[in-house]
């Protein structure tokens, strides 16, 4: 069955990728973030690859890209993001993009129209580079979950998200209208981000769970203080006590199956080199797979950082963000596998560490996450590379999945 759809062509989906890379807001190195105007610039690029595909294309109220083949029912939605973090490869969110129009594109020049219909979207502000609290935008606003109350949250500049919606030509209050109801089922492509498919020589990886993750902003105080006048023994360093937390994250994260914690965000206030930190904020982002298991380290976390107040310190401690494990469709992940095996592509099963669009569709459609091995598993910097030929795999293996459930059945 499989073996009957023509061939997809890697470096044609790589040679994409490479020419939205060149679309940044920095000189130097890539960024692209929501509302920008390189956004838009990006996303006419892709309307232009989606028309010439055969996809009709519109865009929803949040910003997001769609391109349609068929006509009326339940939809198969594929896709992923189109924004980036700030200093990005050329392959996290447009990979999964162009994976699934390559696949498209290669099923309409050869079989027509889909019996039932099948969208590729490319999504806004998943990596919430611009509005750290607003991430995962796009795919929120698909599935009604986009809290109105983030369209005051402001990025580094102080614009606010309903400002920068407005200037890029979207309305704010019609956020609703981008909210869908007729999603029969959503599959993202999207590199690893990691080094387990590499480093076990295996081509593709069936997500069965997305990590759930929560983010906690901790602040300790402690005195500011002269440091050369203030003896060792009578001072209140913050950051002596921040590194005292950050020093026991490790510990508490092996307690718990695939589980990681992180220090990435720290700032010391007043931040002089003769000056005793008077102030210390840190973000925490912990991870794991099992519900039972995120609820207890994010507690530990929280604990562990109200232990230095026996010190003497002042803590406060916020959950600025969180999202449960998702579990990915057995019966998708499963016709994946049987579509990778039938064009004698390796597959293993994997948990996703990273945070994905399809962590949302999950919780309310049949979702699937096919990982394609990325060098070195980098990402997230300029070295993130996809090899064509790995492209051009999961586009196929996409591709298979698709005329089974569109093509051939209704
Ligand atoms: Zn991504």
């Amino acid at each position: 069955m499989c073996k009957s759809i023509p061939t997809v062509d890697g470096a044609e989906i790589q040679r994409r990728l490479h020419e939205l890379a060149q679309i940044s807001v920095l000189p130097d190195r890539l960024w692209r973030p929501s509302y920008t105007p390189q956004e838009g610039q990006a996303r006419r690029l892709l309307t232009s690859w989606f028309a010439q595909a055969g996809l009709s294309t519109r865009l929803d109220a949040a910003g997001n890209l769609l391109g349609r083949a068929g006509g009326a029912g339940q939809v198969t939605l594929i896709g992923s993001h189109m924004d980036t973090v700030k200093g990005a490869g050329a392959y996290d969110g447009t990979a999964g993009v162009l994976c699934g129009l390559a696949a498209l594109q290669t099923l309409l020049a050869h079989f027509g129209p889909p019996r039932a219909p099948v969208e590729l979207v490319a999504m806004v502000e998943e990596e919430g580079s611009r509005f750290p609290d607003a991430s995962f935008w796009g795919s929120r606003s698909i599935l009604g979950q986009a809290d109105p109350a983030l369209l005051s949250c402001r990025d580094e500049a102080e614009v606010t998200l309903a400002q920068a919606m407005a200037d890029a030509g979207f309305d704010p209050a019609r956020l609703p209208d981008a909210r869908r109801t007729d999603l029969a089922r959503y599959f993202e492509v999207h590199i690893e981000q990691g080094p387990v498919l590499e480093h076990r020589g295996i081509q593709l990886g069936v997500v069965d769970t997305i990590t759930g993750l929560g983010t906690l902003a901790v602040e300790i105080t402690g005195r500011a203080n002269h440091a050369g006048t203030t003896p060792m023994d009578l001072r209140l360093d913050a950051l002596q006590g921040a590194a005292g937390l950050v020093l026991r994250l490790p510990g508490l994260a092996r307690r718990f199956q695939n589980a990681t914690a992180t220090a990435g965000s720290f700032q010391v206030f007043p931040g002089s080199a003769n000056v005793i930190p008077g102030r210390v904020s840190i973000l925490v982002d912990y991870r794991a797979p099992d519900p039972d298991d995120l609820a207890r380290l994010g507690r530990e976390i929280d604990q562990a950082a109200h232990s230095l107040e026996a010190e003497g310190y002042g803590v406060t401690t916020q959950l600025r963000m969180s999202l449960p494990p998702a579990r990915l469709d057995r019966g998708l992940g499963a016709l994946l596998e049987q579509c990778a095996d039938e064009l004698s592509c390796s597959s293993m099963h994997m948990i996703s560490g990273a945070g994905h669009d399809c962590q949302l569709f999950a919780g309310q459609v049949p979702s699937a996450l096919l990982f394609l091995p990325c060098r070195d598993g980098r990402s997230h910097c300029p070295e993130e590379y996809a090899a064509p030929e790995d492209l051009a795999r999961g586009a196929q293996v996409l591709a298979a999945a698709l005329y089974r459930l569109a093509w051939q059945e209704t």
